[in-house]
């Protein structure tokens, strides 16, 4: 497999074509930003361990029937994936209420959920990734009405999956995004990563925060966190 020219770059990560056209390269970064790119930070060895997570992750999803755009683990910052063809929504799914949700219903962070929530953020850093409804999206021509169901069902089976996974090691899944994007032949693949930088991960026991957060809100102990969450998964699956 050749890597060839720069596609894109990305927050934390950049995407390179290759000799195949239906395969490209992700090479994962230390960088790490939020509130729409307006705050920069990183921590050393960062791209490593959410490389290497978001594999580790996406195989155990595959066994529980998620098809996913992984291909093959490359290097420690490196993978190989299938290209495809980004739905531009950020699937959004909660257990318990954190982040902009606290904000939106003025719920106090915390707070367990009946039932799992789903929700879209339309990808357009332009506009702040806005909240957008399944209506607006099929409206819009961004999604069909059936691939939103599809997409859905793919949401709820990972936040299964992954609650599962982070439970064994004492990790409580508050909420994750996810992205889905069509495969050349027109299968909706599980595609980008799942990582701290994407879950909200407090401790089973103390509720400390394991994710994003130390970042976002400076609690210290960025990189500690990230370390300690796959130092767990790698203890406990191997
Ligand atoms: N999330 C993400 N990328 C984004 C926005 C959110 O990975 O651009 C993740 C975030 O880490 C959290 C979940 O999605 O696990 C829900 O985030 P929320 O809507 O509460 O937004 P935030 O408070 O992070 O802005």
């Amino acid at each position: 497999m050749e890597k060839r020219e720069l596609m894109y770059v990305g927050k934390a990560k950049k995407v390179y074509a290759t000799d195949d056209k239906d395969l490209c390269i992700f090479e994962y970064k230390d960088d790490a930003t939020a509130f729409n790119g307006l705050k920069k930070g990183s921590f050393e060895g960062k791209g490593i361990i959410n490389n290497r997570m978001a594999n580790f992750i996406f195989r155990l999803l595959e066994k529980k029937g998620v098809k996913t755009h992984l291909v093959e683990e490359l290097s420690d910052r490196e993978t190989l994936v299938k290209k495809v063809d980004i739905i531009p929504l950020e699937v959004i799914v909660r257990n318990v209420a954190a982040g902009s949700f606290t904000k939106r219903y003025a719920v106090e962070e915390g707070t367990p959920f009946k039932e799992p929530t789903l929700e879209y953020s339309y990808k357009n850093d332009d506009l702040g990734d806005p909240l957008i409804n399944s209506y607006h999206a099929v409206a819009l021509g961004i999604a069909t009405r059936q691939e939103l169901d599809e997409i859905a069902k793919i949401a709820f089976t990972v936040n299964d999956a992954l609650k599962e996974i982070f439970l064994n090691i004492g990790i409580k899944l508050i909420d994750f995004k996810i992205e889905v994007g069509k495969t050349s032949d027109g299968q909706i693949v599980l595609a980008d990563e799942i990582s701290p930088d994407t879950c909200r991960l407090w401790d089973a026991e103390t509720n400390k925060k394991l994710d994003k957060d130390r970042f976002r809100l400076d609690l210290g102990e960025f990189g500690d966190v990230y370390r300690e969450v796959w130092g767990r998964l790698t203890e406990y699956y191997k």
